[in-house]
């Protein structure tokens, strides 16, 4: 039988992912076909060769395994390594990666950079990932991975290939850029991420959504920890275009039959037959 702390290795809407999400033990996402990951858990070691971290905020059971990535990468020999995380917590962040390094006798390439919300990065020609503002105890970010992709301008569109080929060798614009959201994830946020954060992440094909709680007396802990209930994410149901919606973080102190249960009861069906709680 699958344990709780297994990780899980899954499709979203096509998209592979595997990962670990439990509330106060580990958070991680890979999405290799995206080559990046969201959040590092204790850094297994399929995470080492991940170039592109973003890291939503310090709680450890999201980022302990930041030191040890970096120096993973190192033995390796792995060149570069990014992890992006708010700007607020870099210096911390640096300074104990210096630690680190000078305890180890050593130099890491990867590195630590800030990425302020609103701030857009582009991994690839088609691919990017901006970060927003969510609501923790500490200071936390979300990320949106989004596709991008050219098409003709519209004043171009139904016009012949012979055309449009001499345009472009006269350099005339004829193309323009778009973005689809593929994957956004909030990390661990209360409720307020309902009203603050962009639009595009419940637009998102996948929405990774923190849901730490479900039973109802699990409400003011929720709450008071700066973390989504089950029930709060019934109250806005209606926000979520989403073709899956990810529960993620979830309790150990709720066993994974009783979670599917309520996430059937306390959901409109609609909903709840987008809902997938991220469990073994
Ligand atoms: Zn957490
Ligand atoms: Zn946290």
């Amino acid at each position: 039988m699958a344990g709780r702390e297994d990780r899980v290795q899954t499709q979203l809407a096509g998209i592979p992912v595997s990962g670990v999400s439990i509330a106060g033990h580990e958070t991680w996402f890979h999405f290799p076909t995206l080559g990046l990951a969201f959040d590092l858990g204790r850094a297994p070691t399929e995470l080492v060769p991940v170039s592109h971290v973003f890291l939503t905020h310090a709680h450890l059971d999201h980022a302990a395994g930041l030191a040890y990535w970096c120096s993973q990468r190192r033995l390796a020999r792995l060149g570069g390594g990014i992890a992006w995380t708010d700007p607020s917590t870099v210096d911390t962040w640096r300074t104990i990666l210096g630690l680190h390094a000078r305890l180890e006798g050593v130099e890491y390439d990867a590195a630590v950079e800030p990425m302020a919300p609103g701030e857009t990065m582009v991994l690839r020609k088609d691919l990017e990932v901006t970060a927003f503002r969510v609501a923790h105890r500490v200071p936390a970010l979300g990320f949106v991975a989004s596709e991008r992709r050219h098409r003709l301008k519209p004043s171009w569109r139904g016009r012949g290939a012979d055309e449009i080929r001499e345009a472009t060798a006269r350099r005339e614009e004829v193309s323009e850029s778009w973005t689809r959201p593929l994957v956004a994830f909030c990390g661990d946020t209360s409720a307020d991420v309902f009203r603050i954060a962009p639009p595009e992440v419940f637009r998102a094909k996948v929405l990774l959504l923190e849901c730490s709680f479900v039973e109802d007396e699990h409400k003011d802990r929720a709450n008071g920890w700066g973390h989504i209930h089950l029930s709060e994410l019934a109250d806005h149901s209606d926000l979520f275009e989403n073709e899956v919606v990810v529960l993620t973080h979830l309790t150990l102190r709720t066993g994974p039959a009783e979670i599917r249960r309520l996430v059937n009861k306390r959901l409109p069906p609609g909903l709840a037959a987008r809902t997938v709680p991220f469990l073994p």
